[in-house]
């Protein structure tokens, strides 16, 4: 007979109920062996909270990186780092690819348009890539940008943009040249002026602890992320973090799951990339296909890639029952 430990099960049904679950909860979650029952029935809580939370909606975000290049902020998990030695010349797509793609994403029914830039890309640039987006489609847009200011958020919002993709990612200050401080500043930007605040825990690999995974889902739960699940760090051709091994996808269905628990009633969908069956079974209903540059991947334009395309994403979904047709839910 197969059976939870009372520890367990009382987790799952605090979290059922849509409770706070704690930090050590959430690690002996984490802990778990992941063809356990016990992690099962992990997994079939968080994706019940989330089939119940986001009405069997499945989301689409594309996500268009607008350059690509040798990017002298050197973060280690990155394709686009100088020091990586892949891109050693700028390629900025131009705004014809741009608004071809968003136009694309808009006949295939996205949910978001996701604008990602490197380190050093001009803002003034994002902000004019903004405005001729908000004009010519009607998906709400997020940047995905570098740490900004209160003025800087508010041009961000007057350009059309609704929220910001900003991730303190693992390793920030280790494998980053940043401050973690300065990146928790930002998303306190974007709670004082209104832009919706877009997470991932990333980018999950084999050298990180589960403390520190768990405190990233936390400060999740902390500013109020539209969503935030996880995405694991991918190993490209010559990457310096290629000494860890990557982590599989029933690991990272089990962090989503996690994940979930600990974001509670407060996300408006929960997110895996890249896209994969296992974790629309363990919470997450949100996708991010990809064209454009990609931190992940050797080829400028990442749809001739590792990007997944918007159609292969909603029928992912729709195998695993969630309905890419249905109106997203993060905007409302
Ligand atoms: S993650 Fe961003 S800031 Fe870091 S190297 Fe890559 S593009 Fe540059």
């Amino acid at each position: 007979m197969l059976k939870l430990s009372h520890a367990v099960h009382d987790i799952l049904k605090k979290a059922d109920d849509f409770s706070e679950i704690t930090r050590d909860e959430a690690l002996k979650l984490l802990r778990l062996d992941v063809n356990s029952f016990e992690n099962y029935a992990l997994m079939f809580t968080a994706d019940n909270m989330s089939r119940k939370s986001f009405k069997g909606k499945g989301e689409n975000h594309l996500h268009i990186g607008v350059n690509a290049g040798p990017c002298p902020f050197n973060c280690s998990f990155c394709s686009l780092a100088e020091n990586a030695g892949i891109f050693t010349k700028n390629v900025d797509f131009s705004e014809q690819e741009i608004l071809a793609w968003a136009k694309m994403a808009e006949s295939k029914s996205a949910d978001g348009l996701n604008i990602m830039t490197t380190g050093t890309y001009s803002f003034q640039r994002l902000l004019e890539i903004g405005r001729l987006l908000k004009k010519a489609v009607s998906i709400p847009l997020v940047a995905n940008t570098r740490d900004i200011n209160h003025k800087e958020g508010e041009q961000l919002l007057e350009a059309g943009f609704a929220g910001a993709y900003h991730a303190i990612r693992l390793g920030e200050g280790r494998d980053t040249p940043f401050k973690r401080e300065k990146r928790v500043h930002t998303l306190q930007v974007f709670n004082d002026i209104g832009l919706l605040w877009m997470n991932c825990v990333e980018p999950a690999g084999s050298e990180h602890s589960y403390e520190e995974i768990a405190d990233l889902m936390f400060l999740a739960r902390r500013y109020k992320a539209a969503y935030s699940g996880v995405m694991r760090r991918i190993n490209f051709p010559g990457s310096p973090m290629g000494i860890y091994p990557m982590i599989s996808e029933q690991e990272m269905a089990k962090m989503v799951a996690v994940s979930r628990l600990i974001m509670g009633s407060i996300p408006k969908a929960h997110c895996t990339h890249e896209p994969h069956t296992a974790s629309l079974l363990s919470g997450a209903n949100l996708f991010f296909p990809e064209v454009g540059s990609s931190p992940r991947d050797g080829k400028a334009d990442t749809e001739k890639g590792r990007g997944k395309g918007i159609e292969d994403c909603r029928q992912i979904q729709k195998e695993m029952g969630w309905n890419p047709d249905l109106v997203s839910n993060v905007w409302k």
